[in-house]
């Protein structure tokens, strides 16, 4: 399988999307926010700094994801195929993950953006509940998405939760920072014609579909 890159706002279906792909076939997800809020949730002194940015909203300093992602990718299971939702954000981080892919021989792929208004992340973020055991994804505003049993995992019974960065004001400055930082890379990967878009306005079916249809053009043969 091609490593994917997903482009997208804050909200607009990557973590969704990657827990449909890996679901179907044999993707490994990164996810650069769920590696560093793990080392955030350490408690010493770099988590604590860690977890006051993403509070934020603020992009963590390149050195420390850049450094998270080049261990995740050594794992046996980016072998076959990886989703990378989160990185790079920047074209600074663009330039270091083909540094980073050259040292481990690895290729960049394929980057899909998903497309999607503002008004509707609002209601995606802070209606997102997630799973604390299987990472599921929820949404207490979207009646296809909505758990069973209010707070509760329909697939292994964990306990939903909130992000700490899903509100209004975070959002603002999270939505703010991709359009000034992470927006420049669809121009940088469309000059290296690595770059596809997705309408994910539509629910994650329609999103899912898109994406298959896609790698089934570009060869990968999923259904
Ligand atoms: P996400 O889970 O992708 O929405 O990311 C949540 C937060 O983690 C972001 O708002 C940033 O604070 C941090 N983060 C995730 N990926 C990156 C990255 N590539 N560069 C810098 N900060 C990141």
């Amino acid at each position: 399988m091609k490593n994917l890159i997903l482009i997208a706002a804050p909200g607009a279906g990557k973590g969704t999307l990657s827990n449909d792909l890996t679901d179907k076939y044999n993707y490994a997800h990164i996810s650069t926010g769920d590696l560093l809020r793990e080392a955030a949730s350490k408690g010493d002194e770099l988590g604590n700094m860690i977890h006051e940015m993403q509070t934020k909203g603020e992009l963590v300093p390149d050195e420390i994801v850049a450094s998270a992602l080049k261990n995740r990718l050594q794992e046996e299971d980016c072998n076959n195929g990886y989703i990378l939702d989160g990185y790079p954000r920047t074209v600074k981080q663009a330039e270091t993950y083909e540094e980073i892919l050259k040292e481990l021989n690895k290729d960049l792929g394929v980057v899909i953006v998903l497309d999607i208004e503002k008004e509707q992340l609002i209601k995606r973020i802070t209606g997102r509940r997630l799973c604390h055991g299987c990472d599921a994804i929820y949404n207490i505003y979207d009646p296809k998405l909505t758990p069973k049993h209010e707070g509760i995992c329909d697939k292994c019974g964990g306990e939903l939760y909130q992000r700490s960065d899903d509100n209004l004001e975070s959002l603002e400055s999270r939505y703010n920072t991709y359009l000034e930082k992470t927006q420049p890379l669809i121009d940088y990967y469309s000059k290296k014609n690595c770059l596809y878009r997705v309408d994910s306005s539509l629910g994650k079916e329609h999103t899912l579909e898109q994406v298959e249809d896609l790698l089934n053009k570009l060869g990968d043969n999923v259904d």
